[in-house]
């Protein structure tokens, strides 16, 4: 049966590529596929990191997921520092990771080329990721592209260690998910909407009047006709691709992109109304909320505790 995880790193406010892009893919195969959402607080520790913010949006991500219908019976959500197995297997998969395996990451590269102190978490951010699937068993990651590579060496690190040391760890499959539900930032087009990157972005928390001055300054392009092309016009693409995603439904009026901001605008607050409204409930019990996250932690750790168990054995440690 298929085993899902779906990872958050609580680096800022949850947006309209995460609904979109990840979380409404897992409320709608929560029916019938065991999901479980992440939310990765030891991955926002990799980069320079206010202690306070991390801890206010790890309990403020929880309240959204379960705002916009993640149903924690059905699909846990992990704070993924609450199951120390995370870190233990970590260790154990450093010990079959190579140095120039972890330092030829892309994002790493990356990262570490932007300037200031580096982190030697950031080096190792993809054995933990690895961990983060291997000790659920998770045969499914839905992975953007950003992450393909890391997945690529979890797959690698499972094969290896099993065929070094015995039959350890289920080897993941990566799913791609749809591009049309890949949103793009606002203002720039071209890079997609991010926590952590660009300025075009629409928070899912965000009052009517933020979202409505955010698609007004959203970016188009002088050529005056509503239509398609990444290419030539990917803010108005991003736009359609928006509207659709939100309501289903096709620009009205191919001429205007007046007429398409209103629709867009009314699209997005039609989804994002109701989710507002349930987080001010979920919001009023934060002792609720840590209560879910206990539970689930409690529902998921034993599987945990079996895989790490696993690998102890059979790279020789004692039990
Ligand atoms: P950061 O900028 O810190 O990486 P992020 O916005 O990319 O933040 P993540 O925590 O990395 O968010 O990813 C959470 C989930 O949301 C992942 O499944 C990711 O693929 C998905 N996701 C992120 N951004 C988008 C987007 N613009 N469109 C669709 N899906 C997205
Ligand atoms: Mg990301």
């Amino acid at each position: 049966p298929t085993r899902r995880l779906t990872g958050f790193k609580p680096t800022g406010h949850l947006h309209l590529g995460n609904l979109l892009g990840a979380l409404r893919p897992l409320i709608a195969a929560q029916a019938d596929t065991a999901s479980i959402a992440l939310i990765a607080d030891l991955h926002a520790l990799t980069m320079d990191h206010d202690p306070q913010r991390v801890r206010a949006l790890t309990l403020e991500q929880a309240t959204v997921m379960l705002a916009a219908g993640v149903d924690p019976e059905r699909t846990p959500i992990v704070v993924q520092s609450q199951i120390p197995e995370h870190t233990e297997l970590h260790y154990l998969l450093e010990c079959v990771t190579g140095f120039g395996e972890a330092a030829r990451m892309i994002q790493f590269k990356e990262k570490s080329a932007a300037g200031g102190p580096v982190r030697l978490s950031l080096l190792t951010y993809p054995v933990l990721m690895a961990a983060d699937i291997l000790v659920q068993d998770i045969t499914a990651v839905p992975v953007g592209e950003d992450q393909n590579q890391h997945l690529e060496l979890a797959r690698t690190l499972a094969t290896r260690f099993n065929s070094r040391y015995g039959e350890t760890f289920t080897v993941p499959q990566g799913v791609r998910p749809d591009a049309a539900a890949r949103v793009m930032d606002l203002a720039e087009p071209t890079i997609k909407m991010g926590k952590s990157t660009g300025t075009g972005r629409i928070g899912l928390l965000d009052p009517p009047d933020v979202v409505r001055r955010a698609v007004a300054r959203a970016v188009t392009d002088e050529f005056a006709v509503v239509r398609r092309d990444r290419e030539r016009q990917p803010g108005v693409t991003n736009l359609i691709d928006v509207l659709a995603a939100c309501s289903g439904r096709q620009p009205s009026d191919p001429g205007s992109y007046g007429a398409l901001k209103r629709e867009v605008t009314d699209a997005v607050e039609t989804l994002l109304a109701p989710i507002r409204a349930r987080h001010a409930e979920f919001a009023v019990d934060p002792g609720h909320v840590r209560q879910i996250l206990a539970d689930s932690a409690a529902r998921v750790r034993p599987r945990a505790v079996a895989t790490v168990r696993r690998a102890r054995s059979a790279l020789g440690l004692l039990d």
